[in-house]
This record gives C-alpha cells, structure tokens and sequence, in this order.
C-alpha cells in the first residue's frame, strides 16, 4: 500500500481510533488536539502529535497542513470549531476533507461547504447493530445505494457440500455470490463447481430485501 500522509484534528476516541488504525497500517498521521492531554494520551498512535486549535488559519499553514492527502475533522460537540475548521481547510485548497458530524444539521452545513466524506458515528453504529440483530447471519456489510447491499453471510448448514451450481442461488435468490471466504482465504470469482465447507462465508451482491431472504434461510 502506498505510504500517505493523514492528520487527524480531534483526539477523542473516534479521531484517536482512527489515528490507531492508520499508524498500525503503516501510514504517516500528523494528530492535532487543542487539549494537551489528549494529545499526550494518543502520542503512541502518530507519527507527530501537535497541541494547536484548528480554527487558527496562521497554526494550520504553519503545520503545512496543505501538503497532507487527506485530513480527518473528529471534532463533534464544538459544532462551531467542526464547522470552521472545515472551511479553513476548503479555503485552503485541501483535496480530501473527511469530518464526523453528531447530527443531521451538522451534517448539512459539512455538505454545504464540500466535505468529501459525512460520518455520523452514532447513527451509523446504531444501524450496523439493528442491522446485526435482524440478520443474525450477515456479518458485515457494505451499502451499495438506497435498495442495494454487498453483504458477507454464514452459509446455511443444509448448503454444506453442495456446489454453487446445484444451488442456483441466484435463479432462486436474485443473489449473486461474488467471493467465498474460507479460513481466512478469499475466492474471488467461486466456480460453479466449488463446493461450499462448513463455515464458509460468501460474500454477495444483490437487492437488500433478496439478501435478506437468503441470509434468513437458517432461521
Ligand atoms: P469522541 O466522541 O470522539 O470521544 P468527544 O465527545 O470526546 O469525542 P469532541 O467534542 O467530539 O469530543 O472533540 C474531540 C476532540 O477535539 C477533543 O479532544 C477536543 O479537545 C478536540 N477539539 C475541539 N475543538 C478543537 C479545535 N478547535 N482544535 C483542535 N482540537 C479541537
């Protein structure tokens, strides 16, 4: 993977969780806190850890902050100090602004301004669980557009030995299976002959309401 240079602005536990990840994968990440402490607690996380208040054009342009590939605005409860952020980092020209909103207005103010990427934390944790909770056998999943997911399901047990061909899951489901995982290894493209193990996975593509139909199947 290409070696990228990240900041993260806001080192509470959603910036500093992703300040981890990134670090652990190899990669630059500059984080940014107004809060000593915080930046103290997170300095195993990053590359550079600096005390400064990102609402300050004069303190980003003196981090170079212009010269990152992408920057990442975790501040949520100082709507205001999100909101101004991001505009400096517009203004300056940034190519890849992601930034946490904490809610519905917050996140359209972040649209208005040309945040490339609105998480919305809670919301979308609570709909990942709900989610979980009516899909018992749908691992993960990732939303393709309003009606159409890929999804990662545990295969029935009565579908163990059979081939994919046999099973005809999509003439029956409206499901195309994409990838299998297998102890960890991924098939893409499976064979029609492929034999489905006991605990595969298959990772599929269709309609959310024909997946669920089929992720429910060993109900
Ligand atoms: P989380 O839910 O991620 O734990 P939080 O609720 O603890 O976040 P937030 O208000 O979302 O806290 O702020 C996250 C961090 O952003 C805090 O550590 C805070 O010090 C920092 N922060 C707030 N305003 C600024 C600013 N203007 N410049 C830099 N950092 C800021």
């Amino acid at each position: 993977m290409d070696k990228k240079q990240y900041a993260v602005i806001g080192l509470g536990r959603f910036g500093t969780s992703i300040a981890r990840r990134l670090h652990e994968a190899g990669q630059e990440v500059l984080g940014i806190d107004l809060d000593e402490e915080s930046v103290e607690d997170a300095e195993t996380f990053y590359t550079h850890g600096v005390i400064a208040d990102s609402t300050d054009e004069k303190a980003l342009r003196s981090l170079g902050i212009t010269n990152f590939d992408c920057i990442i605005v975790a501040i949520g409860d100082d709507i205001q100090a999100s909101i101004l952020t991001c505009m400096l980092l517009k203004n300056l020209g940034l190519k890849k602004i992601i930034a946490k909103a904490i809610g519905k207005r917050h996140g359209q103010v972040l649209e208005a301004i040309g945040v490339d990427w609105i998480i919305y934390p809670e919301r979308d944790m609570g709909d990942r669980v709900a989610n979980q909770l009516l899909s018992p056998n749908t691992l993960d999943y990732i939303e393709l557009s309003k009606d159409h997911n890929i999804e990662e399901i545990i295969i029935p047990s009565k579908m163990v030995g059979k081939n994919l061909k046999e099973l005809n899951i999509r003439a029956k489901f409206n499901v195309s299976v994409i990838a299998i995982i297998r102890t960890g290894d991924i098939i893409v493209s499976p064979s029609p002959e492929e034999l489905l193990q006991r605990e595969d996975m298959l990772v599929t593509i269709g309609k959310r309401s024909d997946l669920a139909r089929f992720s429910s199947l060993n109900d």
